[in-house]
């Protein structure tokens, strides 16, 4: 069954010529897609023959709402989706001064087992397609009566460790006649999947790169992301100096601050003299702690000191306004409780060991 969500325009062509039927009809189906319609009878310029083959061949992929949480303190939105298989995956929508962004994710799960994240405790089930990618966006849009004007890929699973599907969203996400979002307004955010982030430096999407960091050196980065064991930070490195050169974007480093791990002055003097002179952007998060672990965040003055000791070295950082603390806004939360009170089937989700982990 083929997601026809995911397919461009020159793909339903082909696709709707495969099926004997002329190829105006693709941009008739592209145009309703990019209108969010999810069934084929809403398309209805086609005529009825066509609208009862095309489900014998393919699917429009949906996110369908299983839950909705509003913080009372900033109107952040978090969405549990559904899909068409029912598998779940968390969106969080957020309101800034200058519009609204919405967290996408890439996969159901992640299998990157990042010690800190709730995502990462799920193990991976799935990647996502690009329809599902932008399914979120509709669905979120439509619910909300607003349009999302930028987006982060940031929510649950490693974006990189899904790059063909993910480069097929960033595609798709900018036509016209859809959602016409480019990538100026895009942000990917990634554990450091070193190969993916040279292909990507060489596709020109003029995208921001995030790289979640937390760690000045692979004794501590090892210790809490398994995917240095795979590529180091030197590697990392040397591939985001690439990325800044091919595109003269900046980049920016997340980092969470988790208390007495990777928050001591030793640490940042580490950081600075590591990305000092990069064009680059440091995002310091206070760690949110997450049922398993130990973590707990580190205090207003660590991120104060954490902060100027960095500047010694010429490198802004911010603390990262935490948006919708009270609803878990941070994704892979909600679907953790969600697992529990539905008692998900855990058999299906697959925890790739360590030494396999590799690009895609
Ligand atoms: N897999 C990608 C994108 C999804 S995770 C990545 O790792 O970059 C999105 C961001 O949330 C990453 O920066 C990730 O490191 C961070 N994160 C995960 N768990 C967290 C936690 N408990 N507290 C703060 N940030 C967390
Ligand atoms: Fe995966 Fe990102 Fe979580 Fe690491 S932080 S486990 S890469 S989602």
């Amino acid at each position: 069954m083929i997601d026809i969500k995911s397919l461009t325009i020159p793909e339903i062509e082909e696709f709707i010529q495969n099926l004997g039927q002329p190829k105006f009809r693709a941009k008739q189906i592209a145009d309703w897609l990019g209108k969010g319609v999810c069934s084929f009878e809403d398309m209805r310029n086609l005529p009825a023959n066509l609208i009862t083959k095309l489900p014998q061949y393919c699917y429009i992929s949906v996110a369908t709402i299983e839950k909705k949480l509003i913080s009372r303190y900033d109107k952040t939105v978090k969405y549990l989706f559904s899909f068409n298989d029912g598998e779940c995956v968390e969106s969080v929508v957020m309101k800034y001064h200058h519009g609204y962004t919405i967290c996408i994710s890439t996969q159901v799960g992640c299998r990157m087992g990042c010690t800190f994240c709730a995502t990462g405790q799920q193990g991976l089930t799935r990647v996502l397609t690009s329809g599902e990618m932008l399914a979120q966006i509709e669905t979120a849009q439509r619910d909300l009566g607003v349009r999302i004007s930028n987006v982060v890929l940031m929510g649950m699973g490693e974006p990189l460790d899904n790059f063909s599907n993910v480069v097929k969203f960033l595609q798709l996400v900018s036509m016209k006649n859809g959602l016409n979002i480019g990538g100026r307004h895009i942000t990917l955010s990634t554990c450091g999947v070193v190969p993916n982030i040279y292909k990507l430096a060489d596709m020109g999407f003029q995208l921001t790169l995030s790289i979640s960091l937390h760690a000045p050196d692979d004794e501590i980065r090892s210790r809490t992301m398994p995917i240095n064991k795979a590529y180091n930070i030197e590697e990392l490195m040397a591939a985001v100096r690439y990325y800044i050169k091919k595109t003269s974007r900046r980049v920016s480093f997340e980092y969470a601050m988790i208390d007495g791990v990777n928050d001591t002055d030793e640490c940042a003097n580490k950081l600075g003299r590591l990305i000092q002179g990069m064009l680059c952007h440091v995002n310091l998060i206070p760690v949110n702690s997450v049922k398993g672990t130990s973590y707990r965040k580190s205090n207003g003055d660590r991120l104060r000191k954490f902060t100027e000791n960095l500047a010694k070295y010429g490198i802004t950082a911010t603390v990262r306004r935490t948006l919708g603390s009270d609803i878990d806004a941070s994704c892979g939360q909600l679907k953790g409780k969600y697992r529990e009170e539905n008692k998900a089937d855990d058999t299906k989700v697959r925890k790739i060991p360590n030494s396999v982990l590799k690009a895609e």
